[in-house]
């Protein structure tokens, strides 16, 4: 589906509250601010909380964006006949809520890295429910977020014990957009919550229209 396609099924109006829905290409997810939803644009009856994530590492607004993730909140279940593996398992820190990239980025490697920190810092992350502001494109379907949390998962079992042959599966409790705050650093950008560092170009797609200084 090209963007173009996908603009011609946003609804103009939220079904909600009738505030303006906002996808600016080449978004796939559009935004009522007024009552603060989502709608992934292919199905728009499907909502979705959307939730301002507070800006711990702040350092002036100006530089401050918005990238969206899926946050999905859940438990997984392993099911493995070692026993003493599994154990290993059981024992392991639970995992947060899982935060996963929904906006288009050249480092696709970092996926993993990013939703595991946040995963594994739950008590760094706190809504902000005053915050409002621009956020990036959103693109990834909602619809593969079980799959990619069971991935996830086994991508944090295997660094306990090794998970081949080990069967993993994720039950999804809620699922919210979740616009988490960005500084700029340079050429690159930092997290506004642990402060992890992206050097280069991080956002792919639209990019941060409202600040001056682009390296896209
Ligand atoms: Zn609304």
């Amino acid at each position: 589906m090209t963007d173009k396609d996908a603009s011609l099924l946003v609804p103009l109006v939220c079904p909600r509250c009738n505030g303006d829905i906002e996808a600016p290409s080449p978004s796939r997810i559009g935004l009522c601010l007024n009552c603060k939803t989502a709608r992934f644009m292919r199905e728009p009856s499907g909502e979705y909380r959307l939730v301002f994530i507070e800006a711990k590492k702040q350092e002036g607004t100006s530089n401050l964006i918005y990238a969206p993730f899926w946050r999905v909140e859940g438990s997984g279940a392993v099911r493995t006949d070692d026993e003493k593996k599994l154990r290993v398992y059981q024992n392991a820190r639970p995992l947060g809520p899982l935060y996963i990239p929904a906006f288009w980025t050249p480092k696709a490697a970092n996926y993993e890295n990013i939703t595991m920190r946040y995963a594994l810092a739950p008590d760094a992350i706190a809504e902000d429910a005053g915050a409002t502001g621009n956020v990036l494109a959103g693109v990834l379907n909602p619809m593969n977020l079980r799959e990619i949390a069971v991935l996830c998962y086994l991508a944090y079992l295997d660094r306990l014990a090794d998970v081949t042959g080990v069967e993993a599966s994720f039950t999804v409790d809620e699922v919210a957009y979740a616009a988490v705050p960005f500084l700029k650093v340079g050429a690159g950008w930092k997290d506004g919550i642990l402060g992890l560092q992206f050097p280069g170009p991080y956002f792919w797609g639209s990019g941060p229209s409202n600040m001056s200084s682009q390296s896209m």
